[in-house]
Parts: structure tokens; sequence; C-alpha cells
């Protein structure tokens, strides 16, 4: 089959507020900007998405467009490398990562689109659905709003939720109390402190979180970028409480170094952040080296596909806020009831079709 050039590359940027004020271990915000790529060839087009800065728009239509352009839309792991590249002196991590991740997404659905394959399958094909975890519970929630999320999830068959924890640590007790009453003991329970907790500080919660409310999972106790840190954590925490980090990794080598650290009993990346679909398969490759569990952060809509090519895969976080944005933005969007995503193989790409009517309130580029 012959592939055609890439002819088009089109960025938008939608800020939709927050359903109400939200906050978690170390920041505020009352909304979040989805920033989408479109990437063209042939007359098909592909489509991806970070979350991020209204500049990425920019660095999608400009630096990154040009490398694109003229490029057969086979060729995603070359663009991959030459947008790596062409982003060097402004900086690889962070901001351009994002933009390349949003782009790279767009290269394998518009790569899928073309052949007529679903993205879950061109990617890999490993599962047929991806357990997902409830994620939001925000410090800023009254305990009523705080147990009625957390129960919606448990009643529409997701068997693990995730609360933020640790900016008043004094006052989570009556939070986990309460998210306890709501889920019952059946239903998993994790904590993300988002990298609020000195060293000696999260060892004390550790013990806390896992004896009084059977807690499994706490993410970024410390700063993920406190690589001995999370080494204290994962050696001298409880047993059966799994340390986990990664969501802002930006670099493959990032990755290594959580792993080469043993700093995580499982790794997270963020298929919008770390470089997307074609970093998050590599990502997953060291984690089958490492015999490390797998957890995609985030942006369920797409993660669902990115996630059926990682064998060592645990799940993906149903994260509150982009649910509610995908829905908004998406048609195609995969339902979780049962607690797990099943990509529909029937559909070429991803599946998920721009809503631009709907959104066109909330475009600011
Ligand atoms: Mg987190």
């Amino acid at each position: 089959m012959e592939f055609p050039r890439i002819d088009g590359v089109r960025a938008r940027a939608y800020t939709v507020p927050t359903d109400q004020p939200e906050q978690d271990g170390t920041a505020d915000w009352d909304s979040t900007t989805l920033v989408v790529a479109a990437v063209e060839a042939g007359g098909v087009e592909g489509l991806g998405y970070t979350y991020g800065p209204v500049p990425l728009t920019g660095m999608v239509t400009g630096v990154l467009g040009g490398v694109l352009a003229g490029r057969s839309a086979a060729d995603v792991a070359g663009a991959w490398e030459a947008m790596g590249r062409a982003v060097r002196n402004a900086g690889r991590p962070g901001m351009a990562m994002m933009a390349i991740s949003a782009l790279d997404v767009a290269l394998w659905d518009l790569k899928s689109r073309l052949l007529g394959v679903a993205l879950a399958d061109l990617v890999g094909g490993a599962h047929d659905e991806v357990p997902v975890y409830g994620s939001g519970g925000f410090t800023s929630y009254s305990l009523s709003r705080l147990a009625e999320q957390v129960e919606g999830w448990a009643s529409a068959g997701i068997p693990r939720v995730k609360v933020k924890t640790s900016r008043r640590p004094q006052e989570d007790p009556a939070r986990l109390d309460a998210v306890r009453e709501a889920i019952g003991h059946d239903v998993e329970l994790y904590c993300d402190a988002n990298g609020a907790l000195g060293r000696k500080e999260a060892l004390y919660w550790a013990e806390r979180l896992r004896a009084e409310w059977d807690v499994r999972w706490f993410e970024e106790p410390v700063s993920s970028e406190d690589l001995c840190g999370l080494r204290l954590l994962r050696d001298r925490g409880p047993a059966r409480l799994d340390i986990a980090a990664g969501e802002y990794g930006y670099l493959l080598s990032q990755f290594r170094d959580l792993l080469t650290g043993g700093c995580v009993d499982c790794l997270q990346a963020d298929v919008t952040r770390c470089g997307g679909i074609s970093a998050f398969v590599r990502v997953s490759a060291l984690c089958d080296a490492f015999g490390v569990d797998l957890s995609a952060h985030c942006a369920p809509a797409v993660s669902a596909h990115a996630c059926c090519g990682a064998v060592h895969l645990r799940h993906l976080e149903y994260f509150w806020d982009h649910v509610r944005i995908e829905r908004m933005a998406f048609e195609g969007i995969l339902d979780p009831s049962g607690g797990a995503l099943r990509p529909d193989r029937s559909r070429p790409g991803h599946g998920l079709e721009l809503k631009e009517a709907d959104l066109e309130p909330y475009r600011v580029a």
C-alpha cells in the first residue's frame, strides 16, 4: 500500500471551566485546557490531543507542523524522532513533548484510519479491555461531595478509586473515613499526594493509610523528582502499599531512572505528555524489562487504545476532569461500566470525532 503524504496540520485550544474549584496536594485550578492537533494526508484526518497551555497550538502548527509537512503518513517512528530533534534548543521535556505527544497520537490515528484498522490493534492488540480506576476526590471537596463522587464510580462497577490527599493532612482521616463508608470494603482505595509530603512525613502517612483505611496505592507521596525519597518509601513503607509515580515523565530516560532506582512498584506514564503512543510503547517495553506493571495516567479516551499495546498493563486512570471534557469534546467515548474500557475494534483509528460546534464556546486558540 502506498501511503499519502502529510499535507495539513491544524491545532485548536479549548479552555473548559471545572464543575467546581479543584485542588490537590500541590495545585489549585478552576479550568482545564484541551489542545487538539489534527494531521491530514490524502483527505483523511488523524486526531490527537493533550492537556496543556494554549501556546502549545503554536508549536503544533509551527516548528512541528513544518517537520511533518510532506512526510509519508506511514513513517510515524521517523516523524517522532524528527520532531524531537526539531525542539532540541526549545527544550524537549515539558511543553514541547506535550505538543509532540498530541501530534504523535494524531499520526497513529491517521495511519490506522488509512489502514482501516482500530488503533488498539495497530498498537499491539494485547488486551480486549483496559481496567480503569475512578480518580478525583479533590481536597477542595466537601465530605458529602467526596462521598458522592466515589460512590458513583463504585456503583458503576468500577472496583478501585483514587482520591487526592495531603493538602491539609490533618483533614485526611475524616475524608478517608467518608470515602470508605461510601465505597465499602470491597472497592480498592488509592491515594495521591501529588508530591506534597516530606520523606518522613510520607512514611508516617503510608503506615496510617495502609493500616487504617486499607489503602493499596500511594502515588507521589514525595515529589517524583525525589528518586531517593520514593525509594525510601518503597523500601520502608508497609507491605501491600504500592508506590507509584511517572506522570511527569517526558523523556524515556526519566522512566528508566525511576525503574533503575527501584522507585516504584507500578510505573505511570501519560500518553499525552510522554511523547504519545510512540513513547508509551517504549515505556511499556522498559516495564517489561524491569518486571514492573504500567499504569496509564489520564486522558482515558485515547489512553484506552495505547494501553492495548502494553503487555504488563495494570490499569488506566479514569480522571474526573478529563472524562467530563472528553464527553463534551468527542463522539465515540467508551463506557467504563463494570470497571473497564473496551475499544471498539470495528472503528478505524481511536474512533473519536471532534464535536467542534459544541466546543466552540470554549475555543481560545
Ligand atoms: Mg497523580
